[in-house]
């Protein structure tokens, strides 16, 4: 089979340029390729033409020597150069080439597969007054940071990476499997294209090494546990010259000995005398700007709920304050001396004479309990 003319094969002129080379390449390899016409065998042979015809005619060399010597310059029975054949179903650098920039997986620089940073999550706990105020807060981040003797390039200083053999620096191979064609990061050089022959004696090749940062982290006012702050860039180091990943900082707070948080609510306890909840009073009771005095109307129960409004917290997002609720219960007292005790007594026995008007509750209480056996029994 005689073969046809390179330039013609790529539908372009004798003096295209690299990009017009490449640019028609990309469009008939799409257009050929084994996964866009399976089992189509003259696709196929296509496929293979658009293919030899490029890899010659990218390659300035091999171009001249074909503009001087035609395929009679690679064709191996007559003793050229060149590689030889160019048979075998071998689409893994075509692949990589045209679809990893296509579909993204990782960019490419000076040759080869670079790749974003991870992303990193760091927790951080913090007093219930630093998330509601705000902070600064120092941190210490373990991360991978990109190696300074190689500047990442995991080669050793004076060497450079080599394009790996396996996948011609395309970073994944093609293997294929009767009708199937499965796409696979290169088993050699694990993606990157390349392959480091020196390492790095710092990084042992790998371009990145552990460190520990340590960051300065301003909180905003008014986060809250679940919260993440954004440092953008201060992720692991990029593989290659990727871009490095971001920092997320997520919110932990401690628990409050005195306050609890519910969005921009805050809730506390207030413990008052049985006397003060009887007779009423006041209390002292502490808010995150000072402390207020809350007034306990006589008669108050216990699990009775007073508001404060606006002591609560301003929260991070919506940019409203909160209130503060006061849960009173009522302490029973402890510790009674003989005295107190019989005092309490006769206290009791008083508030028994009066009837069902002292304990309403305990007495409607008593009576729907008393209809609840009285049913049982009928
Ligand atoms: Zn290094
Ligand atoms: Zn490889």
């Amino acid at each position: 089979m005689s073969k046809r003319d390179y330039y013609e094969v790529l539908g372009v002129e004798r003096n295209a340029s690299d990009a017009e080379l490449k640019k028609a390449y990309r469009r008939l390899a799409m257009k050929y390729h084994p996964d866009r016409n399976p089992g189509d065998k003259e696709a196929e042979a296509h496929f293979k033409e658009v293919k030899e015809a490029y890899e010659v005619l990218s390659d300035p060399q091999k171009r001249s020597a074909y503009d001087q010597f035609g395929h009679a310059g690679f064709d191996p029975a007559a003793g050229g150069f060149g590689r030889g054949g160019f048979g075998g179903a071998d689409f893994g650098d075509i692949f990589g080439d045209i679809f990893g920039d296509i579909f993204g997986s990782g960019g490419r620089r000076g040759g080869r597969r670079v790749f974003r940073g991870a992303d990193l999550r760091y927790e951080m706990m913090l007093d219930l007054e630093q998330a509601v105020f705000g902070d600064t807060v120092e941190i210490r981040v373990p991360r991978m940071a990109a190696c300074n003797s190689c500047g990442g390039s995991g080669a050793r200083a004076g060497s450079a990476p080599q394009t790996c053999g396996t996948c011609g620096g395309a970073g994944q191979v093609r293997m294929q499997q009767g009708f199937f064609s499965i796409q696979q990061t290169c088993p050699e050089c694990h993606g990157a294209g390349t392959v480091i022959t020196e390492p790095c004696p710092d990084c042992g090749g790998r371009g990145r090494k552990q460190e520990v940062r340590t960051l300065s982290v301003k909180i905003p006012a008014g986060v809250d546990t679940g919260d993440r702050i954004r440092l953008t860039g201060e992720g692991e180091a990029g593989q290659n010259g990727g871009p490095p990943g971001d920092l997320y900082v997520e919110v932990r707070v401690r628990p409050h000995p005195i306050f609890r948080r519910e969005g921009s609510d805050l809730h506390c306890d207030v413990p008052v005398s049985f006397t003060t909840a009887a007779l009423g009073g006041e209390v002292e009771v502490p808010t995150l700007d000072g402390r207020v005095t809350l007034k306990i109307p006589p008669e108050t129960q216990g699990g009775k709920q007073f508001r404060l409004r606006g002591k609560g917290v301003k929260s991070v997002r919506s940019q409203v304050t909160g209130d503060m609720l006061c849960h009173i219960v009522v302490e029973t007292p402890v510790n009674l001396t003989r005295e107190q005790k019989e005092l309490l007594r006769q206290l009791e026995e008083s508030l028994e004479s009066g009837g069902k008007r002292h304990n309403p509750r305990k007495s409607s209480w008593l009576d729907g309990v008393k209809a609840f056996f009285d049913g049982m029994k009928s």
